[in-house]
């Protein structure tokens, strides 16, 4: 079998939205890594240098294998790179979701794999010593009475069915107080969740996997695919200048540039999220430590850096609209809704605004697979990715090396089953609209 992994269709190009983006500012020092320009051979490839793909690289080089990252751009060029830094606990989809597709005892696991992932990310910063800012706690916050009923009845539901203790409810007097912000009537608190500069917790990953022996090509897009089907024989992948030869491949290209596999694409809408972040406000800035994301369809999402910026991101772009052509369009309709919730900051100064493409899937649940006996991909994280993604690769080089059933949360995820979206995009955006507003975020649900 041989798969064209680029070269998507025209209409599906995707515009960069690197505006000027603060995380790239404040990142710290990297190595320019070299493009794969010769044939070379490997134990395992990964695909794909972000959260995902680094953390995989490092749970496959640990095992003793010799591992190469091929990134088509450079480390954290994708969403890992350049997110709201929010860690947040459960799935896109919700626990309920998966309650209904999984069964109890499935959707109890799939909550550990959950807890988990927040778990090993600030076990992984502290492991590997990576200066990235984290900070403890996230709140999901409700803006109506009914909101709140719901996000409420949520919190009790975790905390009953998953003993979920540590989730506490903020009511509307503290989340003023916390936040100095009129618009929240009452917020889920969940303090193993928290927030981070995205970009240099990627990069802590990227060090970690060099120091462990993990060769990683930048500027190395993967055009092409033979062999994953194979049993037994090396995989080959091959780029502009080089290929490589693995035994086992893990795809983990999340949804830019060119989007992974045109089966596995099928199953991805991408929709772009902006963000944007202030001067820094100086004494004041709220007391709250925690990140936020608000309950509406599409979220406002918003937190506070330790130098006392504001980080503010919201809307959602099913498809390539003014917004995302104009720049300045964008920074326009994103200071409108950061003025919703903070209108005394009319005055505070925007430093920077940029954008992203996140991998939705249409029922938002994440899509783990196999391709063939030694390779496997991970995906579809639907903005919910930056704790999740490094379980996920962890537990997809888990998979990879022990093979069928070597890990649990791996094969149940797998069993997820997903809908592929037509490849015309006029046909694409209203399913996918319709399938997102049916499936909804958790706390929406
Ligand atoms: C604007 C924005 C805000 C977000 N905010 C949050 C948030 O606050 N909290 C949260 O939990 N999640 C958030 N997310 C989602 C989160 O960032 C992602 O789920 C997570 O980073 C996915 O990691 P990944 O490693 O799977 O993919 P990516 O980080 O996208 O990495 C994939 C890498 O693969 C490379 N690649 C692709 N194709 C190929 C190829 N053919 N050959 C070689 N390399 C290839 C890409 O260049 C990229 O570097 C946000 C996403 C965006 C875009």
């Amino acid at each position: 079998m041989s798969c064209s992994l680029f070269a998507p269709p025209p209409l599906l190009r995707l515009p960069r939205l690197d505006g000027s983006c603060l995380y790239a500012e404040t990142a710290q020092a990297r190595p320019e890594l070299p493009p794969l320009d010769e044939t070379e051979e490997t134990d395992a490839c990964v695909v794909g240098a972000g959260i995902a793909g680094l953390c995989a690289a490092i749970e496959l080089a640990r095992s003793g294998l010799r591992v190469c990252v091929l990134e088509s751009a450079r480390i954290g060029s994708g969403a890992s790179g350049r997110n709201g830094g929010q860690a947040l606990g459960d799935f896109a989809c919700g626990i309920e979701a998966l309650e209904r597709r999984l069964g109890p005892d499935g959707a109890a696991l799939a909550w550990e794999v959950s807890q988990q992932a927040l778990r090993r990310l600030r076990a992984r910063i502290r492991e590997h010593a990576i200066d990235c800012d984290w900070r403890d706690g996230a709140v999901v916050v409700a803006r109506t009475a009914s909101q709140a009923e719901r996000l409420h009845a949520a919190m009790r539901h975790r905390q009953q069915r998953y003993d979920a203790t540590q989730l506490r409810w903020l009511d509307g007097a503290a989340l003023r107080a916390g936040l100095h912000s009129e618009r929240y009537v009452g917020g889920m608190l969940d303090p193993l969740g928290g927030q981070l500069h995205p970009l240099n917790y990627t990069l802590g990953l990227a060090r970690a996997a060099l120091a462990l022996g993990v060769r990683i090509h930048e500027h190395s897009p993967v055009l092409r695919l033979r062999g994953p089907g194979r049993p037994g024989g090396a995989q080959l992948l091959q780029c502009p200048r080089g290929r490589l030869r693995a035994r086992r491949v893990l795809l983990a290209g999340g949804v830019v540039p060119g989007l992974p596999l045109r089966r596995l694409r099928a199953r991805l809408l991408p929709v772009a999220s902006c963000i944007l972040a202030t001067e820094s406000l100086g004494q004041a800035v709220p007391p709250a430590g925690y990140a936020v994301c608000d309950s509406e369809f599409v979220p406002d999402y918003f937190r506070f850096t330790s130098d006392a910026r504001l980080v503010f991101g919201g809307g959602a772009h099913w498809r390539v609209d003014r917004a995302l052509r104009d720049p300045a369009e964008r920074r326009r309709r994103l200071r409108r809704a950061m003025l919703r919730v903070f209108p005394q900051w009319d005055h505070v100064r925007i430093t920077h605004d940029w954008g992203g493409w996140i991998d939705v899937s249409l029922n938002r649940a994440p899509d783990f697979g196999r391709l063939g006996p030694a390779c496997v991909y991970v995906q579809g994280f639907s903005g919910h990715g930056l704790a999740l993604a490094g379980m996920a690769g962890e537990m997809a080089a888990q998979a990879l090396l022990g093979g069928p059933g070597a890990c649990p949360g791996f094969e149940l995820i797998s069993r997820l089953r997903h809908a592929t979206l037509p490849s015309s995009r006029l046909l694409r955006i209203p399913i996918a609209a319709f399938g997102a507003l049916s499936g909804r975020i958790l706390h929406t649900s």
